[in-house]
């Protein structure tokens, strides 16, 4: 596998980075660690013939407690101590992430915008040529649910269930000026599942915010995967609560790699907010959670395996969250 040429841009401010996504448009993508994107470059899926970096966009560098830039590298995060402290569940998720070579390139939003992932799709080109391509890249159908024109990808990041629990938003910069999005809108949920986010063309991310009470809150994250060295999500629970004695004040749940979208069930969890959260009502929200979610079969382990897993790990993170583990 090899890198075809393309031709770098370098801006050095946001509306640099936004006017070249204008002169560009449908030809490039932008580039922050690029330990998801030239993987794929590798091996020719969507290739564009500009890349326009990132790196020395000084204000999308650097995190505080309360903002996250979007260059910002997973490792400088994971080794900051008060960051650690007061956000268990990303510090769960930091720590269960790729590897320690690539989280000191991979970047806050690189992960939150990854390209989705199915075991037909991260393939070489000769492989995915033998079998006609797919919806998603060059081809015209769908490998896994045939009988349908849409594209089942599943979301693999890590970072985006713990920061939906903690209320997260994202500003994004482009043609059409600033914005701010909460997290959980900035990800197509009733599209064809092929474009994944709800970005204008030349729109980029230039950080997430954390809102106030986000930090000190008990939450943990659990990552089903087949190598815990460095393998992609199979299941992520994340959950975020506070208690006051066996009183539960606050609660979020949310899910990431099954679906094409990572998910918060607040539906479910505000009903049990304002009274003790006893095992049987974790018992039944891990039930409705499951019941809701429907992996399919384009990862390593089989959907009825992963799908058993999502009820378990729910219980699991909420317990352990409600025993004052993690925070
Ligand atoms: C061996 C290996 C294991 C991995 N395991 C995991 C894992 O367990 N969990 C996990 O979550 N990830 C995993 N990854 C994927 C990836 O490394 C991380 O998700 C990383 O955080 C991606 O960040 P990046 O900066 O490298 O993104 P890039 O590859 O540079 O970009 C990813 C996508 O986001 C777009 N993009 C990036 N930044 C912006 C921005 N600011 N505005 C607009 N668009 C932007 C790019 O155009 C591209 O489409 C793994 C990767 C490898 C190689
Ligand atoms: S789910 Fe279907 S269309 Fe999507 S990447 Fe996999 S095979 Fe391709």
């Amino acid at each position: 596998m090899h890198l075809d040429p393309f031709e770098l841009h370098r801006p050095t401010s946001v509306d640099e980075a936004v006017r070249l996504a204008g002169e560009l448009a449908g030809r490039f993508d932008f580039l922050a660690g690029g330990t998801d994107l030239l993987p794929n470059y590798k091996m020719h899926i969507n290739l564009k013939p500009h890349l326009v970096a990132l790196d020395r966009v000084s204000e999308l560098a650097g995190h505080s407690l309360s903002r996250l830039g979007a260059m910002e590298r997973l490792s400088r995060l994971e080794q900051d101590p008060a960051f650690v402290a007061a956000y268990p569940g990303l510090a769960d998720a930091l720590a269960d992430l790729a590897t320690p070579l690539v989280r000191a390139s991979g970047t806050v939003g690189g992960n939150l915008l990854l390209e989705t992932r199915c075991f037909f799709f991260n393939q070489s080109y000769f492989w995915r040529a033998s079998l006609g391509f797919c919806l998603k890249a060059d081809g015209d159908r769908c490998h896994v649910v045939p009988q349908k024109e849409r594209c089942y990808a599943t979301f693999s990041g890590d970072l985006a269930p713990p920061l939906l629990t903690l209320g997260a938003t994202v500003e994004v910069a482009g043609p059409g000026g600033r914005r701010k999005v909460p997290l959980e809108k900035l990800y197509d949920t009733e599209g064809d599942g092929i474009r994944r986010l709800r970005l204008a063309p030349g729109e980029l991310v230039v950080a997430v915010d954390l809102p106030d009470g986000a930090a000190g809150q008990r939450a943990r994250y659990k990552k089903l995967r087949v190598r815990p060295s460095f393998d992609f999500p199979e299941l992520g629970v994340a959950v975020a609560g506070r208690w006051n004695s066996a009183q539960v004040d606050e609660l979020k749940v949310a899910v990431g790699g099954v679906e094409t979208y990572p998910r918060r069930f607040d539906e479910l969890t505000e009903a049990l907010v304002g009274g003790p959260l006893s095992d049987a009502k974790v018992a039944s929200l891990a039930e409705e959670i499951t019941r809701r979610l429907r992996p399919v079969h384009n990862t390593f382990l089989a959907p009825d395996y992963r799908r058993r897993m999502i009820g378990i790990y729910v219980r699991r993170a909420i317990l352990e969250a409600r025993e004052g583990q993690g925070g």
